[in-house]
């Protein structure tokens, strides 16, 4: 039964929604979370108070006019919702599913103190999921063609937000990935059971109908040359993400049983898909004790990617505390349910092993002082060594940018860290330092967030209609 006063927030506590049962949630790749019935999105959407100048909208990456599209949701007018929501989100029902809510919208409601924030990143995917599977679509029947053609390099969530900005302005966008399915991480790294592929491949649909052309299993720089794209097309747009693994640069990394996270987590995608080639590409960790190092988004996905493959054991090593870690409270929530154990405040030294994985050595740490970041640093305590058995050790210690060889032929140049110079405050936002090329989205700002990611991409967009004068 729908409540209807100003002070729902108080009758009516926040609800997350019902999540799988464990069996489930420790053997099959499947979404774990159900989905809001209609009562419950409403009631819980009408908790907003619409605050006069509200938080969460300032707080989330794309400015989501949140209030107003809980209000629309609340009174059940889906469709409105659903088309608002499109206005600063290009893919709104993914970052509902993804996001570190609790660091973000949901994080500065004013709820919080004490009341419970609104569940704003369901209330997200509810609107979309739903709206499309009434057979709603986003309304192209206003743009007026410009005749201009925007060749965009990644299929990632910041090529995808771009393009989708660009569509709706008139300009055609063409999208090359290497990979044979759209969405970047999304598809081949965040595992099934935080974003189910289907999302994506839906997704493929629509963007196809709104006059987006996708042209997969296509690497720039191989099957086609960065020169053609910049000969054949009035702009382009780089959102190429950064795919150069983080070493620990301890003794014993080589042995075999030592695994980077995202080889790990994309063979495990392709056998989900199909996309297969050989099953020696399939890393196996059925029967086995797993040591995870790390504790941002890539450990946690890694953690619960190892249980449902069977591992006798998972261990999550992080060398800072709890309260330190990166990677979303809900995802570690997620982990410790499904059987992950963790060990905090403990920094591997070595792995060690006689012609394979034995174990890791591992020193404990406390926190000292704040780094650079405001994170405060993990400092060894002496004589505290202990070796973790392990037959396989998986590494999640992020990533840096993987610049291309070709970038130089373009003068399209890259920063001390490697990552492509383009910036949101320049004439032309996101623009790289040849004029007819864009970049956004990782590969500019290092591994980060989707929401992040479709920012700058659909930022990127606005750049490219100023410099194309349309
Ligand atoms: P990507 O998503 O990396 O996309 C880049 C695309 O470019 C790829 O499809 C690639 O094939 C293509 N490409 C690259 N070079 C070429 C070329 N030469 N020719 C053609 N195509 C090319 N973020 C969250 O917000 N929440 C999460 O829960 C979360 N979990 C994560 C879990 C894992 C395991 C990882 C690795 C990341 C996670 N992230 C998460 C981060 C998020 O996925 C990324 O920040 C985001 O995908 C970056 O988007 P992008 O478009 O810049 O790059
Ligand atoms: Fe919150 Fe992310 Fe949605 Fe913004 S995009 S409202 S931060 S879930």
């Amino acid at each position: 039964e729908r409540l209807d006063n100003n002070f729902q927030f108080i009758e009516v506590g926040r609800v997350d929604p019902h999540k799988k049962n464990i069996h489930t949630r420790k053997h099959k790749f499947v979404e774990i979370y159900e989905p809001f019935s209609k009562n419950q999105v409403e009631n819980q959407s009408h908790r907003c108070l619409a605050c006069g100048n509200p938080y969460c909208e300032w707080k989330c990456p794309v400015h989501n006019f949140i209030p107003n599209w809980l209000k629309l949701v609340s009174e059940g007018n889906l469709f409105e919702a659903a088309e608002l929501s499109h206005q600063t989100n290009s893919l709104p029902e993914v970052c509902g599913r993804v996001c570190p809510q609790d660091r973000l919208c949901e994080g500065a409601c004013t709820l919080n103190d004490g009341f419970g924030a609104v569940t704003i990143g369901n209330a997200e995917k509810y609107i979309t999921d739903t709206a499309f599977a009434m057979g709603w679509k986003p309304d192209m029947s206003k743009v007026v063609p410009t005749g201009k053609r925007v060749a965009i390099i990644g299929a990632g969530p910041a090529g995808i937000g771009c393009a989708d900005v660009l569509v709706r302005n008139g300009v055609r966008p063409v999208v090359f990935d290497k990979y044979p399915e759209i969405g970047g991480l999304l598809t081949f790294g965040i595992p099934e059971f935080k974003l189910e592929k289907s999302v994506m491949t839906r997704r493929r649909e629509i963007f196809t109908a709104m006059g987006i052309e996708f042209r997969l299993n296509t690497e720039v720089g191989k099957d086609i040359a960065m020169q053609k794209l910049l000969d054949d097309y009035d702009a382009v747009f780089m959102g190429m993400g950064t795919y150069n693994y983080m070493k620990g640069g301890f003794p014993g990394e080589e042995l075999p049983g030592v695994y980077d996270a995202l080889p790990f987590l994309v063979a495990n995608v392709n056998r989900n898909l199909g996309f297969e080639k050989s099953p020696a590409d399939f890393i196996d960790v059925k029967g086995k004790r797993v040591v995870v190092l790390g504790g941002g988004d890539t450990a946690m996905d890694c953690n619960r990617t190892s249980i449902r493959q069977g591992a006798k054991s998972v261990t999550c090593g992080y060398r800072r505390d709890e309260e330190n870690m990166p990677g979303s409270k809900r995802e570690v929530t997620n982990a410790r349910e499904e059987g992950v154990k963790f060990l905090f405040n403990r920094q591997p030294i070595e792995i060690v092993g006689d012609g394979k994985v034995e174990g890791v050595k591992m020193v404990t740490t406390r926190m000292g002082e704040p780094d650079e970041n405001g994170r405060r640093r993990a400092e060894p305590v002496p004589g505290s060594e202990e070796v973790i058995n392990a037959d396989v050790v998986l590494i999640a210690f992020g990533f840096r940018p993987s610049p291309e060889k070709w970038f130089d032929d373009h003068d399209i140049e890259v920063n001390d860290w490697g990552g492509v110079v383009a910036e949101e405050e320049q004439q032309f936002k996101f623009q790289t330092t040849n004029p007819k090329v864009f970049a956004g989205g990782d590969m500019v700002r290092g591994s980060d967030l989707v929401v992040t990611a479709i920012w700058e991409g659909r930022q990127a967009a606005e750049g490219i209609l100023d410099y194309l004068e349309v």
